[in-house]
């Protein structure tokens, strides 16, 4: 059996855990400044604030960019629930924005045409959230030259993205946003397990980030309302969480950021390998933005129409010869508690045709060549062109 994705851990990674475990501090310790600081060293930000999950991550940075009732939040129909569920944690309401058809991110067209819209109708978003489908950063600059035209708060939803770059630069340095969120589930880039992390360059966000995940408590006496009554004080002067991320995860995840230039690559790699492996078959392969260095989180093909057999077929198909593939996303809006909000089918046309042909073939630094090759083989067996499309399909 073959997953669509996995974490890669190391002896290395075992020990940190483990040192971890011997110590003093599980929690609360030095090992999550530790992680705050190296990601924040990799990605060219000023602040990071680690969380116990992009979810987490996700709802604080809403709270912190000021979403509260009343408020209209964006984002893309083609992500993870998580990308949406943040505003409604918020009291806001969410809408979507249809994605582009070459790259599956936010379209930057579709956006622009529904801020003058809104404008019109009085309903612009206080915060979009553009999500890096697949590890390939959204036209951020474009998005950033819209935010500032149409006043609202940037939040990139870059769970697949730790790693990549654009225009040249890490994913992470907030050049054209306000924060940036990354998660570390098992499948995403690096792991610790359960975690997340929100990236920023300002500094009262970033403070508030920090009162947020742990129950809107403060130790700064210039934050009080009175003098401090001695040394075990503190207020709580808002509602928080306790979002916070223990050492033990900390610690993989200082490990595991070492490695995440060699699993990009590693992930590179296999991906040329199947635009390879994959080019005379009737599918179209992953689309890169010329200003994007993906992460390669996913590996997405999309089944071109022509082919004899349903997309629900092939997806079974391969899953029955031990193929493990994926289906990202089920857009959003027609999920049953998004319907029961209002969305329809048909809503987002563009998103929804992705997800009547996308598939996720497996990728992860621990794949194999010979664990790509049978993952080629079945799908290649699966569209009846095994030793040759021998002309089966044509333009
Ligand atoms: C994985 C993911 C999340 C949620 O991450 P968790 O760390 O599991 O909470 C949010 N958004 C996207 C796009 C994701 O892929």
């Amino acid at each position: 059996m073959i997953p669509y994705g996995r974490q890669s851990i190391s002896e290395a990674d075992i020990q940190a855990v483990v040192e971890v475990l011997k110590s003093d501090w599980l929690t609360q310790g030095p090992a999550v400044e530790r992680f705050e600081q190296t990601v924040a060293h990799y990605c060219g930000a000023d602040h990071a604030v680690a969380v116990n999950s992009a979810t987490s991550a996700l709802h604080i940075a809403c709270l912190a960019a000021g979403l509260a009732p009343g408020d209209i939040l964006w984002t893309s129909p083609n992500t993870f629930v998580a990308s949406a569920n943040c505003a409604l944690y918020c009291g806001a309401t969410v809408d979507f924005v249809d994605i582009d058809p070459r790259t599956y991110n936010m379209s930057v067209e579709r956006l622009e045409e529904k801020l003058e819209q809104a404008l019109h109708s009085g309903k612009l978003p206080k915060v979009v959230i553009p999500v890096h489908f697949a590890g390939q950063s959204c036209e951020m600059e474009a998005i950033a030259d819209l935010a500032k035209r149409y006043g609202f708060r940037v939040i990139e939803d870059a769970s697949h993205a730790i790693g990549g770059r654009y225009k040249g630069e890490p994913v992470g340095n907030c050049r054209y946003s306000d924060m940036t969120v990354f998660s570390f589930h098992p499948v995403k880039i690096i792991t610790t397990g359960e975690g997340g992390m929100v990236m920023t360059n300002n500094l009262k966000t970033h403070e508030n980030l920090m009162r947020l995940r742990s129950h809107g408590i403060t130790r700064n006496p210039s934050m009080m309302t009175e003098e401090s009554h001695g040394p075990w004080y503190y207020q709580q002067i808002e509602l928080g969480f306790n979002y916070r991320m223990t050492d033990i995860q900390a610690a993989l995840g200082v490990s595991q950021i070492t490695k995440i230039n060699e699993f990009v690559a590693r992930r590179h790699r296999l991906a040329q390998r199947y635009n390879e492996l994959l080019q005379d078959l009737p599918l179209t392969l992953p689309w890169q933005h010329p200003d994007a260095h993906s992460a390669f989180h996913l590996y997405v093909i999309r089944l071109h129409d022509r082919i004899d057999k349903s997309h629900h077929v092939v997806f079974e198909e391969l899953r029955q010869q031990g193929i493990m593939v994926n289906l990202h996303y089920i857009p959003v809006h027609t999920h049953p508690y998004y319907r029961a909000l209002g969305y329809h089918d048909g809503d987002f046309p563009e998103a929804e045709r992705h997800y009547r042909e996308a598939i996720t073939l497996p990728l992860y630094p621990d794949l194999t060549e010979g664990g790509q090759n049978k993952v080629v083989v079945a799908l290649r067996d699966v569209l009846g062109c095994n030793s040759a499309c021998a002309g089966r399909y044509h333009d």
